[in-house]
């Protein structure tokens, strides 16, 4: 044995001289491409500031340094940028989003469309979803693991489109939000996502992580837009939200928790969810909890216009219309409330209840309901990044970060609609539009 032993590590140690031998007879060449980007206005979400006249060196996909254009030096052979007129932002952040849903198929028309579809259809959303400054997105819910292959494609560089981190298909209780209740019991249809208890729950988290779920998406209480529940009743319970996030947290996996009725919100808080989506019906007691435990709210506040204006065309059913005129404004309301009482903001629009591309529409709503400017841009930008779980490496125009970059004409500070026409936008070193 100890013989064999001695012969093992003397054919392993001459394999490893063999192949440094190989290593340095031919040495790869490493392709360094430096870029400069010359900033007019580079919006600090990190100090809060507006600096002016800012170099920001980069070299192959990251942000090697950021610094005042009269001291920095550009280094030689680097391609130059010039957004000396404009305002750089970093890439935004949507943590809300459904990119293979498409905003023109709602209700019983999307029973027509299969999972593949979808999937091809989020390949055309995310590359509109990026051309507008979104340069990632947490993708919460879509049926037959689409999301997992489009992050894929987009990440092997087959399509463009934001980097994703993705839910697969949302957990709910059956006949609850994340079930499918359109069609009668002949049919006997149950979404892919429905289990029920303590037990089956983890199960699914389980499943779902299997299949290449990043985060885990649940619906903790009744919906909008879906057939015979109350946005305000709770679904999962207490017990059944416990046992989802302590399997998530064991897998790795963040928790983002559907919730818009008043008990949902505060269970799944206790629960130890990591965001509350939409938190339309939020009170006192549930705006304590999350400032206490340090829970992301993502508050879809621009999507009712586009509900109310375009719902009887795009297929939503009666029901939601009257849903959303009952509670649309309550959440508008309550987004002041909670961001005055504290809690973290990160910026989540439910893209694809509205059009892919328009993300941006929803800074103006955050500024009329309480932000300023700034606070709007760093809950899109550095709160939602650390809510992915991504604060090291996107979310500022920092050094050793990707260099996600977006431009806009203006000032965004004094007006922030100017995000929904951006100029230019680069994802990890390259250009995506340049106007
Ligand atoms: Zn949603």
């Amino acid at each position: 044995m100890r013989m064999y032993s001695t012969m093992l590590l003397a054919v392993l140690a001459a394999a490893t001289t063999l192949s440094e031998a190989c290593f340095a007879e031919t040495p790869a060449p490493v392709a360094v491409k430096v870029t400069v980007v010359r900033a007019g206005k580079l919006v600090d979400v990190i100090s809060g500031r507006l600096l002016s006249d800012q170099i920001i060196v980069i070299e192959n996909e990251r942000i090697k340094s950021v610094g005042p254009a009269d001291t920095a030096a550009i280094p030689a052979g680097a391609e130059v940028i010039d957004l000396s007129k404009a305002t750089v932002l970093p890439g935004l952040i949507d943590v809300h989003t459904h990119l293979t849903s498409d905003p023109t198929i709602h209700g019983y028309k999307s029973l027509g469309v299969s999972n593949i579809r979808a999937a091809l259809y989020g390949a055309r959303a995310a590359r509109v979803t990026l051309e507008a400054g979104f340069t990632s997105v947490r993708n919460v819910g879509a049926d037959g693991f689409g999301d997992v292959a489009l992050r894929d494609a987009i990440n092997d560089g087959e399509i463009p489109g934001p980097r994703m981190l993705v839910s697969a298909i949302p957990l709910g209780i059956k006949g609850g939000h994340c079930d499918e209740n359109l069609l009668p019991a002949d049919f006997d249809f149950t979404a892919k996502g429905v289990a029920d208890g303590p037990w089956p729950a983890r199960a699914k988290v389980r499943e779902m992580v299997k299949y290449g779920a990043d985060l885990i998406k649940i619906c903790a209480s009744g919906g909008v837009l879906s057939k015979g529940d109350t946005p305000g009743a709770q679904q999962y319970t207490l017990e059944e939200m416990k046992a989802i996030v302590e399997e998530a947290h064991k897998l790795g996996r963040k928790v983002a928790a559907h919730a818009h009725g008043t008990s949902s919100i505060r269970d799944a808080i206790l629960a130890g969810v990591d965001s509350i989506e939409h938190a339309s019906l939020v009170d006192e007691e549930g705006i304590k909890l999350a400032r206490e435990r340090g829970t992301f709210f993502s508050m879809d506040i621009y999507n009712d216009d586009y509900i109310l204006s375009e719902g009887e065309k795009v297929g939503f059913l009666p029901e939601s219309l009257a849903k959303e005129r009952a509670i649309g404004q309550l959440q508008r309301d309550n987004f002041r409330k909670a961001w005055k009482g504290g809690v973290r903001m990160a910026f989540g629009t439910d893209a694809g209840v509205y059009p892919h591309g328009d993300n941006a529409r929803q800074f103006a709503y955050m500024v009329q309901y309480g932000m300023t400017p700034m606070d709007a841009i760093r809950a899109a930008t550095i709160n939602s990044a650390e809510l992915m779980g991504w604060k090291d490496s996107v979310g500022s125009v920092s050094a050793g970060k990707f260099a996600d970059l977006i431009a806009v004409d203006g000032d965004p500070l004094q007006d922030v609609t100017r995000l929904t026409k951006v100029a230019f936008v680069m994802k990890g070193g390259q250009v995506v539009k340049k106007q």
